[in-house]
């Protein structure tokens, strides 16, 4: 199976600590590269887990608080120096458009690629990207600012040609995409072979939903049905839950109910507050909740 898989490269909240960096991750999918929010120190993150810079086709930012978006200059005037001439799409908030254009502008005036910009709204849940193998939907959130998650999913593969059967019927390779796609074959006796005989199914697809930031949203799930990963916001512990409230954040727990409510097949949790030392506490009161969870921490590579 191709992978699809999250690198963490940033899991830490707002304030600066000596942990963590701030929300930035990588989605691979297929051979391609996505960017979700880019904290500042994003760019270095990219070059200790050896990302190739050029590979990365799209940028996705949830909102604009400084600590998922303030590494995006930095990042794209690198690429400028890098002598990118591919274009990058950059999937934002529209306040964003105007600010990053003049401070491109300002600092790395003849950049030699363009930048894409996209708009999105985060209040309505719509696909706002696809391509041969995968869509991508926002998913509207409840923050202090207009805030939205994304929903990575690939499109169902082609079953596989079953090769013991294509060859004990002698089939042409060049009828292999029809029966992909569901043709039966007829020998050249007459015989009827049915497609279930000659192919097997394909993997389930697979799909990823980051969910960052947002206040616990008890409908949330329904978006978020069987969703093979889930990341979601898990800034405090339930001894801070009136926090939480009042800052549109979420419980480590909360981050649990959402993928319970979901059937989701695993949790990883990430944006952590600079108040907690180490991040056990957080994994316990979710997996009280839901038993597949993951810390999120920097470098990590999670298999979606
Ligand atoms: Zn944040
Ligand atoms: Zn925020």
């Amino acid at each position: 199976m191709d992978p699809f898989r999250v690198h963490i490269l940033g899991c830490g909240s707002a304030l600066p600590t000596q942990r963590h960096y701030p929300s930035a991750q990588i989605v691979e999918c297929r051979g391609k590269l996505f960017m979700v929010d880019c904290g500042e120190g994003t760019q270095l993150q990219l070059r200790y887990c050896h990302v190739r810079f050029t590979k990365i086709s799209a940028v996705f930012i949830s909102h604009l608080h400084g600590d998922h978006c303030l590494g995006l200059p930095g990042m794209l005037s690198t690429f400028g120096l890098l002598g990118r001439t591919a274009r990058i799409a950059v999937y934002a908030p529209g306040e964003l458009e105007n600010v990053l254009k003049a401070q491109m502008q300002l600092v790395c005036p003849g950049l030699e690629y363009e930048i894409d910009f996209h708009a999105i709204d985060t209040t309505r849940q719509a696909t706002i990207y696809q391509d041969r193998s995968l869509t991508v939907d926002t998913i509207p959130l409840e923050h202090r600012v207009k805030c939205c998650g994304f929903l990575f999913r690939e499109k169902p593969a082609q079953p596989h040609i079953r090769r013991d059967m294509a060859d004990y019927y002698g089939i042409p390779v060049s009828q292999f995409n029809n029966i992909k796609a569901g043709a039966d074959w007829t020998a050249p006796d007459g015989t009827l072979v049915k497609n279930a005989m000659l192919t097997t199914p394909a993997e389930p697809p697979r799909s990823y939903a980051y969910c960052s930031d947002t206040r616990y949203i008890a409908s949330l799930h329904e978006q978020l049905k069987g969703v093979s990963t889930i990341y979601h916001e898990s800034t405090y512990g339930q001894d801070n839950i009136q926090r939480a409230e009042k800052y549109y954040h979420s419980t480590a727990r909360q981050a649990a109910q959402v993928a319970r409510d979901a059937g989701a097949g695993q949790l990883l949790l990430g944006h952590y507050s600079s108040r907690y030392e180490n991040e056990d506490i957080l994994l316990e009161e979710a997996r009280e909740v839901f038993e597949n969870c993951r810390l999120s921490e920097e470098m990590a590579v999670f298999d979606v």
